[in-house]
């Protein structure tokens, strides 16, 4: 079985990583690395650590503005025992599809991490987090609110009088060695919550 085929499970350290850096900068986009562990029932993500270093923008992000806190990043996943998987970023105010320059991005990545010999597998997982946010008239207390089908993720969190609307889509881009012109291929990431490292109270 290729490792595009499992099941992606986001444990909860994972999701509370990638969600708290979306918000945190919601003017522009944001990006971090992604350690996890390959189990029998599917690809467990464990950590996302986001590259605070990166330069970002309303509409990109630039991870190896510091090449050296990419290292860092990469050897903190490594010494928590865990393998480097793929890598995640946001997309504040739009939708959660790989933009033209995340398709030409994705090329330079796979020349890098094939290079640099940084994965153990032969494919690269790519998470896109749309983040949107809404105001309300009412005061709402902290609450999330999970949708899990089909593949992707959408969660809409309310905190007082403003909240976000989460939807989190991955793909799969093969490691191959590619000629000029050529684009790699992709596969749909089919995401899960692993809702047994959520807090029991939560619901979903
Ligand atoms: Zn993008």
């Amino acid at each position: 079985m290729d490792i595009w085929e499992k099941k992606v499970l986001i444990d909860f350290g994972c999701f509370a990583n990638m969600i708290c850096a979306s918000i945190e900068s919601y003017d522009t986009e944001t990006f971090g690395l992604i350690g996890g562990e390959n189990k029998k029932n599917g690809l467990r993500l464990m950590t996302a650590p986001p590259l605070l270093s990166a330069e970002q923008g309303e509409d990109f992000v630039d991870y190896l503005a510091c090449p050296e806190k990419y290292e860092l990043a990469k050897a903190l996943i490594d010494d928590l025992g865990l393998w480097l998987v793929g890598d995640y970023h946001s997309h504040p105010n739009a939708i959660a599809h790989p933009s033209e320059d995340d398709l030409i991005t994705c090329l330079n990545d796979i020349k890098t991490v094939r290079e640099q010999n940084i994965s153990t597998f032969d494919w690269w997982l790519q998470l896109i987090i749309s983040i949107e946010r809404k105001d309300y008239k009412r005061n709402f207390k902290p609450v999330f609110i999970f949708d899990d089908d089909d593949d992707e993720i959408q969660v809409t969190v309310k905190r007082g009088k403003v909240g976000w609307k989460i939807h989190i889509m991955g793909h799969w881009c093969r490691l191959e060695e590619l000629k000029e012109g050529d684009w790699c291929q992709r596969k749909d990431a089919k995401l899960s919550l692993n809702k047994k490292t959520y807090p029991s109270s939560w619901e979903f």
